[in-house]
């Protein structure tokens, strides 16, 4: 509703990917070459079946989920973490462009509507963003996505209470190696109510998944509290082997 208001005041007058002119807003921020480059990049290569990464080859599991059967039933991204797809990505976080969120959102809910193994789902739980992006952001870039995707999916309860991060003076994951990533994160997140997800079939959002340890740690948090299942959904997916 507001974002439709804020469309008729600041009319968006060029594609935010590539800057065609035409009018552009937040239920259309880029134009139709963007999205079909988007879409392409979507079925640019192989992925791994279980949690979605990028493959370099022709393998059915990525090496991390042949060593490890992750946590989660299944993860997926609308895309690679690369060209449009990353772009995108900045736009949302670090240009502060909200408006972007819906598209990315719908984009979310496309992939998990035509998946039959995130099915049934109950409820939709953002990746809790730490308190220092929180800060810098002034916005949860999770929340702001798992909305759109709660509507189109009609999945009425979205909670952003339930999973929480213990707020320490943590470093960002994205300064650490492989392994400070895992120790990091041990401990990191609790559930606060566990009654709010026993039993219920749950869809993680995040934004990126790269080795995807934090989904990883989230879904395990969440089963031990008494989760019945836990699926996955993310923007953007890395490469890797
Ligand atoms: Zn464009
Ligand atoms: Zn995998």
């Amino acid at each position: 509703m507001l974002e439709r208001f804020l469309d008729l005041l600041f009319p968006q007058t060029r594609c935010c990917l590539c800057k065609k002119n035409g009018l552009y807003g937040s239920r259309k921020p880029w134009c139709e070459k963007c999205m079909a480059e988007l879409y392409a990049l979507q079925k640019s290569c192989n992925i791994c079946d279980r949690c979605g990464k990028y493959l370099g080859s022709d393998s059915l599991l990525c090496q991390d989920c042949r060593r490890q059967e992750p946590a989660f039933t299944i993860c997926r991204a609308v895309g690679p973490y690369k060209e449009a797809n990353r772009i995108v990505i900045k736009i949302l976080k670090f240009l502060g462009k909200k408006s972007v969120s819906y598209t990315m959102g719908a984009l979310m809910a496309e992939v998990v509507k035509n998946e039959k193994r995130y099915w049934p789902l109950d409820m939709i739980v953002p990746v809790p963003s730490s308190y220092r992006s929180m800060v810098q952001r002034g916005f949860s870039q999770t929340l702001l996505l798992s909305q759109p995707i709660g509507k189109i999916l009609e999945i009425k309860n979205v909670d952003k209470n339930c999973l929480l991060r213990d707020q320490k003076n943590a470093p960002l994951q994205k300064e650490l190696t492989r392994e400070e990533r895992i120790r990091n994160l041990r401990g990191a997140f609790y559930v606060k109510y566990p009654d709010k997800v026993a039993g219920k079939n749950i869809l993680l959002v995040d934004d990126i998944y790269t080795t995807g340890s934090t989904v990883k740690e989230c879904s395990k948090i969440l089963l031990a509290a008494g989760a019945a299942k836990v699926a996955v959904i993310t923007w953007s997916s890395g490469v890797g082997l």
